[in-house]
């Protein structure tokens, strides 16, 4: 998935989902994460590692729960971030970390990541195919955003996070 699709899809659902506009935007920061890493490879190793240890949950959603558990399974809210409170920082930490986990999500459905084995792309399904050009969205992209996005909306809306 190109990087616009992952911050787009991962921004609303994660809004949707938990009614927390901080929640959406901080996992949308890390809505990259996965791929970004990949670029600090050198060149000519990054095709061999492509979506293995970098797309492989486990690391992310071992640390993203430590940070959830430090933020007592709270949400972030702006409110106790501006009071200093130490467990909004953490819960800001847990969705960065969910951004990449999302990614991750995202990648397997159209493509294989690893699931047991860090360097095994073993899991997810082909939904839609990517465009052939380096950051293009393709059709199949657009719809499976549009229609993610579609949803997502009325989650915010059901929340009343747009009223
Ligand atoms: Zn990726």
């Amino acid at each position: 998935m190109t990087g616009r699709g992952h911050r787009l899809v991962t921004f609303m659902a994660v809004g949707g989902t938990t009614g927390s506009p901080l929640a959406a935007v901080f996992s949308l920061m890390g809505a990259a994460l996965p791929d970004t890493l990949e670029r600090f490879f050198p060149r000519r190793t990054r095709n061999r590692y492509h979506r293995k240890f970098t797309h492989w949950f486990v690391p992310w959603l071992l640390l993203a729960l430590f940070c959830f558990y430090r933020a007592q399974w709270n949400l972030p809210s702006v409110a106790v971030l501006m009071g200093g409170g130490e467990g909004a920082l953490w819960s800001c930490v847990a969705f960065w970390l969910m951004g990449a986990l999302m990614h991750i999500l995202e990648d397997a459905c159209c493509g294989k990541v690893p699931l047991l084995n860090p360097m095994r792309r073993s899991f997810g399904v082909h939904l839609f195919h990517m465009s052939s050009e380096m950051g293009e969205m393709s059709a199949g992209e657009m719809a499976f955003s549009l229609v993610v996005v579609l949803l997502s909306l009325a989650a915010w809306v059901k929340q009343g996070i747009m009223l």
